[in-house]
């Protein structure tokens, strides 16, 4: 055997063993719409993304629309600058910049970013189309899509409120991670329709903290939204959740350590 090829032997197992390896923060913090709360930054925008990767967050939120022609963008409301996402194109879009300076991502850009480290998830919500259900399944369909094209798929876990679009991304990938938001299922009905838990109002789970369990028991994960005040932190950490959804990743972290 040459020493030629004992070298691309051993290139190749250590490459596959790096490849496989998890290496993401396992620490239940999830950054709502990224870090920008403490400095000032948009939400939904690369800095705040780039904020949380820095405090080594265990994911970063962001939120998805479809534009008029199709393209899919980050922004929390169902309008940038005053002007709706869903019947305007991207390049109208991108002519108001965000208050940082940044155009509105694109979630191609959104997801090359994040790419480029291995410590933070990216927790990808579909929002609902105000236009039809139809059209949120569509959004669903391309947003996996473009998950697939940019071998995406480890750093990505999917949320949303629409249901149908929870189903559509089941569907198309059956390995996605995907968890509903809107709080009307219970653990055993998102079992059965192969979500991979549920991301609920810190509401929902103080009036039914028995789901926490049952839906762990069921190999759900739990996350709750959006939980900002220390007791509420406190009271969640309590229950052992498998994340926490925050717009405080820094109060967060402290109470962590305090623990
Ligand atoms: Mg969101």
């Amino acid at each position: 055997m040459s020493k030629f090829f004992l070298f691309a032997l051993s290139f190749f197992m250590v490459s596959l063993a790096s490849f496989s390896q998890n290496s993401f923060n396992k620490n239940k913090v999830i950054a709502h719409r990224g870090a920008w709360k403490a400095n000032g930054l948009p939400q939904n925008s690369l800095a705040s993304l780039n904020q949380a990767v820095e405090l080594g967050c265990e994911g970063s939120e962001f939120d998805v629309w479809m534009t008029s022609d199709g393209k899919l963008v980050v922004s929390h409301d169902s309008d940038h600058d005053g002007i709706p996402i869903e019947t305007t194109t991207l390049k109208e879009l991108r002519k108001h910049r965000l208050s940082n300076g940044e155009k509105i991502p694109t979630v191609e850009e959104y997801l090359k970013k994040g790419m480029k480290q291995q410590g933070t998830k990216l927790i990808f919500e579909i929002k609902p189309s105000k236009i039809s259900t139809e059209r949120s399944e569509e959004l669903a369909a391309k947003c996996v899509a473009l998950v697939k094209k940019l071998k995406a798929e480890k750093w990505v876990d999917y949320i949303t409120f629409s249901y149908e679009a929870g189903l559509k991304v089941i569907e198309l990938d059956p390995n996605a991670n995907v968890a509903y938001l809107t709080g009307n299922k219970n653990p055993q009905e998102l079992k059965d329709a192969g979500f991979f838990g549920f991301d609920y109002n810190i509401k929902v789970l103080k009036d039914k903290p028995e789901w926490i369990k049952e839906a762990q028991a069921l190999g759900l994960t739990v996350n709750a939204w959006t939980v900002n005040s220390k007791e509420d932190l406190e009271w969640l950490l309590d229950q052992n959740p498998d994340f926490i959804t925050t717009d405080q990743p820094e109060l967060l972290f402290e109470i962590l350590r305090s623990r």
